[in-house]
């Protein structure tokens, strides 16, 4: 934690006073942004490697009054900063499980915590609440979490996602393969899916390296059982090659942008009049 501070403080210094005053600014702005609406959430369909789609991934968005749409890599660290997080995922959370509870086909959400979510806070109270509230089956939910999640009170961690798997969530290791210790999370906790980051997808064409590391995850990932999802593919060459090598899903470009659930009704099985 003490390297962590260091680091942190070079980070900020070594923001202009510009950077500094948009951030205070933004962080400000934050606390307003659940109370008037600003937010919405966007689904990103997850399928199968022929493209049958079997469920989607909540996105967060938000609709800024002044700046437009602030890209979540930008906000969420500062919601993160000063615990806002926590009030917005739970507004996600309830978002996407009332949205999957009201499609006809019973596909499955998929939903991004943050490890200040988990680390801060009721969350299990607060999903269980959730799930009562919308009638969403828990075996339709599923968590991603990065290992963020467990740098922090690893225990504390640990203990909580038992209890999610408990009531029948699943839970997927996110961007795997960027972090430090991938890895040794394997070994801590039965994963129901794991999560191949973008870049090593992006790279597939240009550099073999990504193409070796992602044969290794999907081997590595199968002889432990657990199921793996390829983010970002974008072209049919990198479907193919997922295919090729026994992945199980993909979401990305190729079968669908994250959007509004109204481009996606169809999909849900809503039959819209025309
Ligand atoms: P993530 O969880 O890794 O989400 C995947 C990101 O990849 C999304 O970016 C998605 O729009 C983008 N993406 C998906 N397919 C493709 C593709 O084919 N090509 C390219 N170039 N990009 C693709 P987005 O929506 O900007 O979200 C960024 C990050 O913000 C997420 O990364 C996640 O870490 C965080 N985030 C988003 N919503 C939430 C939320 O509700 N709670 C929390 N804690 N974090 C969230
Ligand atoms: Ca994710
Ligand atoms: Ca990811
Ligand atoms: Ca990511």
């Amino acid at each position: 934690a003490k390297r962590e501070g260091r680091a942190r403080v070079r980070f900020f210094e070594s923001e202009t006073d510009q950077e500094l005053r948009d951030r205070r600014l933004l962080q400000h702005d934050l606390r307003q942004a659940l109370e008037q609406n600003q937010f919405l959430v966007h689904f990103q369909p997850q399928a199968r490697m022929d493209g049958e789609v079997i469920g989607f991934e909540a996105l967060l968005r938000w609709n800024h009054p002044t700046r437009g749409f602030v890209p979540p890599d930008r906000f969420i660290p500062l919601a993160e900063e000063n615990g806002l997080i926590v009030q917005i995922g739970e507004w996600v959370l309830r978002e996407a499980c009332r949205e999957a509870a009201s499609w006809p086909r019973p596909l499955q959400v998929a939903v991004n915590l943050s490890p200040v979510q988990v680390q801060a806070g009721d969350l299990e109270r607060s999903i269980h609440q959730i799930l009562l509230e919308t009638g969403l089956a828990p075996t339709r939910l599923e968590v991603e979490i990065t290992e963020g999640v467990l740098i922090g009170d690893f225990t504390r961690a640990l203990n909580l996602l038992r209890r999610l798997k408990a009531l029948g969530i699943r839970i997927a290791m996110d961007d795997f393969g960027t972090g430090y210790s991938s890895l040794s999370y394997l070994q801590s906790f039965p994963f129901d899916k794991i999560k191949i980051d973008r870049s090593f997808i992006s790279n597939l064409e240009a550099t073999p390296q990504s193409a070796e590391i992602v044969r290794a995850v999907l081997s590595l990932a199968h002889a432990l059982n657990i199921p793996v999802i390829a983010e970002g593919v974008e072209t049919e060459a990198q479907r193919a090659f997922l295919a090729r090598e026994a992945c199980e899903e993909m979401q990305g470009y190729l079968v669908g942008r994250p959007d509004l659930i109204e481009r996606y009704l169809d999909l849900v099985g809503v039959t819209v009049e025309r």
